[in-house]
């Protein structure tokens, strides 16, 4: 940008340059799938210190078991802290592998247990990506969002029936997800999710765990640059 036009930009913050810039920046929703413990231990703190709010996606029949959070820090996110909690179907099995009967009562089950504990369930995040044609019409009747598994541009108007996101891997730098946020920018995009599962985990074993200094970075490097962050039914709503 020359000089001359950065001046007139900086002296007439209404002009064109300067409205396109604010009406197309995207919003940032952080999900966060499988209702690891470290959620609620690593990540919810550095948020709440961030002045941010998430969206937890949880399977309803294995809360409280071994390293995963229970009820209780489900619904406080909730209830108490504006988080939104959607549905993950009960067991986290893929859909396509249960018979379509056993899927519908487990979707449903599923909703009713949040709905159970006093949330209030809007968002729906398939296990491993996978929806079977014959169940998208259920599944659509009872969720206004629907998140899938792969990443790609989401721009308005969204499709609130098939949302992406960008899955946090083990050992990625915070640059990927800023480069990827930075993208969105360049883009136009009018939503961008990024999804995280566990944090703070020390093993080879998962593919999923994000140290909590990169994750402290990638909501520095968000809240830098101005960009909303909202809960996912809140974002698909603005
Ligand atoms: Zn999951």
């Amino acid at each position: 940008m020359s000089l001359i036009l950065l001046w007139i930009t900086l002296l007439l913050p209404g002009c064109k340059l300067f409205s396109t810039a604010e009406r197309t920046a995207p919003i940032v929703v952080f999900t966060f799938d499988d209702q690891h413990l470290s959620i609620y231990e690593s990540a919810f703190p550095i948020m709440r210190e961030f002045g941010f709010r998430g969206t937890n996606f949880v399977n309803t029949n294995v809360i409280g078991l071994t390293n995963l959070m229970n009820w209780a820090q489900i619904t406080e996110l909730e209830l108490e802290y504006g988080w939104e909690t959607g549905g993950h179907t009960l067991n986290h099995e893929a859909l396509n592998q249960l018979d379509l009967e056993v899927a519908i009562a487990n979707i449903k089950q599923d909703k009713q247990n949040l709905y159970d504990h006093g949330l209030n369930p809007r968002s729906f995040a398939l296990p491993r990506g996978q929806c079977p044609i014959q169940l998208y019409d259920m599944l659509t009747g009872l969720y206004q969002n629907i998140r899938g598994s792969s990443d790609f541009a989401m721009h308005h108007p969204l499709n609130r029936k098939a949302l992406g996101y960008l899955a946090y891997q083990s050992g990625w730098s915070s640059d990927i997800v800023k480069r990827r946020i930075q993208r969105g920018i360049l883009n136009q995009e009018a939503l961008i999710i990024i999804g995280f599962h566990r944090f703070d985990t020390d093993s080879d074993e998962y593919a999923d765990s994000c140290p909590s200094p990169t994750f402290r970075e990638i909501l520095q490097y968000t809240k830098d640059l101005g960009l909303k962050v909202l809960p996912l039914a809140e974002a698909v709503s603005q």
